[in-house]
């Protein structure tokens, strides 16, 4: 067994009942982890239960046939609390699981972070993070591997197919690499079909998503002579098309498509806030934007909540702060 991974491992061996959690608004690279770490778990004996603060997409739901996926109410907590250890995936921050998060610190289970962001916070007992990976499912079939490589069986493999091929956009993003190549090699190998994959992540939406998208596209504008392209998504927008801001997904690599553009900011507003989403092209740290607002992630997609003020001055705020973090970089 790697040494690695052998602290971390130890406590999967050690205790008997887990919770697996991830952050609000679950999407593949979240719900592919949980379900390939609970699958994993409970095919070696463990007790296991997935609880999530909301519920799992619709182009995520087949991911729930590896194993069951609960969205969290009070009548969980105790079950959280009596746990043995807790495995948070794909967040470090107990913001992004905030409805969970009371019962996890009530807990005096073990806890454990798997993930890929930056900034980890404090809450668990044992974190194993890595940045560079473009994947919290790469992450952990090393980790998984590193304990019983058999153990992968075809079901984990296309749980974690799915979430590195959803965090990567399709193999394109910029951590993806050799590695991240060879290991869907190696799940391909295990019998994922990537075509039966993409069909149930990507061909598998409503209409009113493509009315959502074709209304969000018109919004978008540019500012910071053209460095800079927002697009925006009130309230009337996911009325007027029969949407919920779960269907606003990776509209941000539109924003980012323009030709000039450096950072793409997408405003979401929320029945109690505004969410913001930050892209940026090549060595444009938005994390560091995102910060300002109390958000994180990684520096080329990061993300913050702006609670209790207006739609309008929420945008406003970003933008002026975006508007000055671009001009005081040099243009790429
Ligand atoms: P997205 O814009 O797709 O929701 O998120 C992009 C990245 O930013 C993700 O890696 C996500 O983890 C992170 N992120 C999104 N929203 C928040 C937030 O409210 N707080 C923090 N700390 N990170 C966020
Ligand atoms: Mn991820």
């Amino acid at each position: 067994m790697s040494d690695q991974f052998s602290e971390l491992t130890s406590h999967f061996s050690a205790h008997s009942s887990f919770i697996i959690t991830t952050h609000v608004n679950p999407d593949g690279d979240a719900i592919g982890s949980e379900v390939a770490l609970a699958r994993f778990l409970s095919d070696k004996g463990k007790k296991v239960t997935v609880i999530n603060q909301s519920t799992t997409p619709d182009h995520l739901q087949f991911l729930t046939d590896v194993y069951p996926v609960h969205t969290y109410n009070s009548e969980y907590d105790k079950k959280i609390i009596d746990s043995d250890c807790i495995c948070v995936v794909d967040t470090n921050s107990p913001k992004r699981f905030s409805a969970l998060a009371p019962a996890v610190a009530k807990s005096t289970a073990f806890k454990i972070c798997i993930d890929h962001h930056l900034e980890q916070e404090a809450f668990a007992d044992l974190y194993t993070i890595d940045t560079d990976v473009p994947a919290t499912c790469e992450l952990l079939y090393r980790i998984l591997s590193s304990v019983d490589e058999k153990g992968i069986t075809t079901q984990i493999a296309n749980a974690l197919y799915a979430g590195i091929m959803t965090d990567t956009m399709s193999f394109r993003f910029p951590k993806t690499d050799a590695e991240t190549h060879s290991i869907a090699s190696d799940l391909l190998a295990r019998g994922v079909d990537p075509y039966v994959i993409y069909q149930k992540v990507f061909e598998n939406g409503p209409l009113n998503k493509l009315w959502l998208l074709g209304k969000a596209l018109e919004s978008i504008q540019l500012h910071a002579d053209g460095r800079i392209a927002a697009m925006v998504l009130s309230r009337n927008v996911f009325a007027d098309t029969q949407t919920t801001e779960a269907d606003v997904d990776n509209f941000t690599s539109y924003v980012l498509s323009i030709k000039g553009v450096e950072l793409g900011l997408v405003f979401v507003e929320l029945s109690d806030g505004t969410k913001v989403s930050f892209r940026s092209k090549g060595e444009v740290p938005v994390n560091e934007l995102a910060k300002q607002f109390n958000g994180g992630g990684h520096k080329n997609a990061s993300g913050a909540r702006l609670k209790n003020i207006v739609f309008t001055d929420a945008i406003e705020k970003v933008l002026t702060a975006s508007r000055q973090f671009i001009n005081n970089r040099k243009t790429l």
